[in-house]
C-alpha cells in the first residue's frame, strides 16, 4: 500500500469549505492515510498576541472571542454542532485559563501551551469534516509521539524516540483510519506542550512521514506549487514543475515561506519526495520535489527574507590576532543563536540573524550586546532583508554578481554573500527596499 502524509496549511482549514475541500482530495487518494493540519487561518497569530503582551482582560477577551467565532462558524456546519462545540469550549476554557496564569508568570513553557490552542481545535474539527463526508477519520493528539526537548518555542524533536512511538501508536492504525493530527506542536519529557517554531507544520508533516516510513509527502496550501518568486510579491512569478531537494531547501531557507526551513530535511535524508499544491485547486498540478530533475537552471527562484538584524563587530585586537572569532561565536552559541551570513574585514566581523516571523522580542537582546562589548565594539541595524537568487552553478557561471548587481543599480546594498555556495548569492538591504529589488531581479531573470 502506497502511503501519504498530507498537510493543510492555515488557509486550507480556515473555514468549513476549506476543509470540505481538503477532506474531498483526501478522499479522492485512498493513499493519504495520515493528514496534518495548522490552524485555522488567523488562529496563531490571535494565539501569539495573547501569549505575549500585556492586555487588559477585556482585550484578552476580545481576542478569544475573536478566535471563538472562527471556530464556531465550523462547527455551525457540522451535524454533530453540539459535541464539536464542547470540543472547542473545553479547549477555549483552558486557554482562558492558560491567558490568566500567563498574565503572571509571563514564560516561555506557557506561551507554547497557548499556541498549541490552534492546532488542538482545528484538528478535532477537521476529523469531524472528514467524518461527515464519509471518510474515516481519527483524531490523533500528535504529542503522544512528537518528543521534543524543552526549548519552547522552538522545540527539537527526538527523531529516534518520534520514530519508536510512530511504530507503537500510529503505524498499528494506518491501515484502517485517516489519521488527523497536528503540525506545529510536540510534547517534552516531562510532558509539557512545546512548539517548533512558526510554520512549523510542514516540518511536523515531514517528520511524520518520516517516522512511519511514507512514499509520499503532500504540501496542499494556497499557491498551485513552488514559484520563481513568492507570488504576492511578484505578479510575473511561475509556478515551477520540478524542483530538486537542494534547491527547494535553498528557497526555504532563505525565506520562501512556501515551506517551512526545516521541512526538507528528513525528506532529503530519507528520500522522501514532496508534492506542493494548492487545495483550492487540486487538480491543476503543482511542484514536485524530489533527489534528481532533468533541468537545472543557472537561475531558478529569488527569495526574499525581512527583519533582519545585522551585528557588525569590531575590534583592533582582531589584527593577526588568533580566538577572536571563537570568543565571539562562544558568547552567540551560549545564547543559542544562530548566525546566517558572515562577511569579514581586517578588523571587523559582520554577522546576520534571522528574527523568525510573528516574533515579538528581538534576537540580539540586550544582555547578548552587553556581552559582546566585553570584547569589542558592536553595532547593531535592524530593518533589513535579505534576498537570495538562488540557481545551480553560480560560482561557476561566469558573470552571475554582474548581471544580479547590474539589474538593481539603485538598491542600497549592505552586504553580499558570494562564494561559499554554488546554489546561492545573498545580498542585504533595507526593508523598504526588498520587494522593489525582488521584482525587478525576477523581472530580469524569468519573465
Ligand atoms: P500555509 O498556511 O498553507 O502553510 P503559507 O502562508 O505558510 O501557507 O505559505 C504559502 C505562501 O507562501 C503563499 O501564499 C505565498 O505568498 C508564499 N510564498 C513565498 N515564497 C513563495 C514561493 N517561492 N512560491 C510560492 N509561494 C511562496
Ligand atoms: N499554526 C502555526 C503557525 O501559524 C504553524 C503552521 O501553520 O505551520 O505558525
Ligand atoms: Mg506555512
Amino acid at each position: 500500500m502506497m502511503l501519504t502524509v498530507a498537510k493543510f496549511g492555515g488557509t486550507s482549514v480556515a473555514n468549513f469549505d476549506a476543509m470540505v475541500r481538503c477532506a474531498n482530495i483526501i478522499k479522492n487518494r485512498a493513499d493519504i492515510r495520515v493528514v496534518v493540519v495548522s490552524a485555522s487561518a488567523g488562529v496563531t497569530n490571535h494565539l501569539v498576541t495573547l501569549s505575549q503582551q500585556s492586555l487588559s482582560g477585556v482585550e484578552q477577551q476580545a481576542i478569544i472571542d475573536e478566535i471563538a467565532t472562527i471556530q464556531y462558524a465550523i462547527t455551525e456546519c457540522l451535524f454533530d454542532k453540539d459535541e464539536a462545540n464542547q470540543e472547542v469550549n473545553e479547549i477555549l476554557a483552558q486557554l482562558t485559563q492558560l491567558v490568566a496564569e500567563q498574565n503572571t508568570l509571563q514564560t516561555a513553557k506557557t506561551a507554547d501551551a497557548i499556541l498549541s490552542c490552534g492546532e488542538q481545535m482545528s484538528s478535532r474539527l477537521f476529523a469531524r469534516v472528514l467524518r461527515q463526508l464519509e471518510c474515516q477519520g481519527a483524531y490523533f493528539d500528535v504529542r503522544d509521539v512528537m518528543t521534543t526537548n524543552s526549548l519552547f518555542g522552538k522545540a527539537v524533536v527526538d527523531t529516534q524516540a518520534l520514530k519508536m512511538n510512530c511504530q507503537q501508536l500510529l503505524s498499528p492504525q494506518l491501515q484502517d483510519v485517516v489519521t488527523v493530527t497536528q503540525g506545529f506542536i510536540g510534547r517534552d519529557g516531562l510532558g509539557s506542550t512545546t512548539t517548533l517554531g512558526r510554520g512549523g507544520s510542514d516540518y511536523s508533516a515531514a517528520l511524520l512521514a518520516e517516522a512511519i516510513n511514507a512514499d509520499d509527502l503532500q504540501i496542499w496550501t494556497d499557491v498551485v506549487g513552488i514559484f520563481t518568486t513568492d507570488p504576492r510579491i511578484a505578479k510575473s512569478a511561475h509556478a515551477i514543475d520540478e524542483i530538486s531537494f537542494g534547491e527547494a531547501a535553498e528557497m526555504a531557507t532563505f525565506g520562501a515561506k512556501i515551506l517551512h526551513p526545516a521541512t526538507l530535511i528528513p525528506a532529503i535524508r530519507s528520500s522522501i519526495p514532496v508534492f506542493v499544491g494548492s487545495s483550492r485547486e487540486p487538480d491543476v498540478g503543482g511542484t514536485r520535489i524530489m533527489e534528481t530533475v532533468s533541468s537545472k537552471p543557472t537561475y531558478r527562484s529569488i527569495a526574499l527574507r525581512r527583519q533582519q538584524t545585522l551585528v557588525t563587530v569590531k575590534s583592533p585586537a582582531m589584527l593577526h590576532a588568533s580566538g577572536f572569532l571563537a570568543k565571539v561565536f562562544a558568547i552567540l552559541a551560549s545564547h543559542e543563536l544562530s548566525v546566517d551570513l558572515i562577511t569579514t574585514s581586517e578588523i571587523s566581523v559582520a554577522l546576520t540573524f534571522d528574527n523568525p516571523p510573528g516574533s515579538t522580542q528581538a534576537v540580539i537582546t540586550e544582555k547578548v550586546v552587553e556581552e559582546l562589548e566585553q570584547l569589542c565594539e558592536v553595532q547593531v541595524e535592524n530593518n533589513l532583508s535579505l534576498v537570495a537568487v538562488i540557481g545551480n552553478g553560480l560560482l561557476r557561471s561566469q558573470g552571475v554578481g554582474t548581471q544580479v548587481f547590474d539589474a538593481i543599480p539603485e538598491a542600497n546594498v549592505r552586504m553580499i554573500c558570494h562564494g561559499a555556495s554554488d546554489n546561492n548569492l545573498c545580498f542585504l538591504v533595507p526593508e523598504q527596499e526588498g520587494e522593489q529589488v525582488v521584482q525587478t531581479l525576477h523581472d530580469n531573470f524569468f519573465v
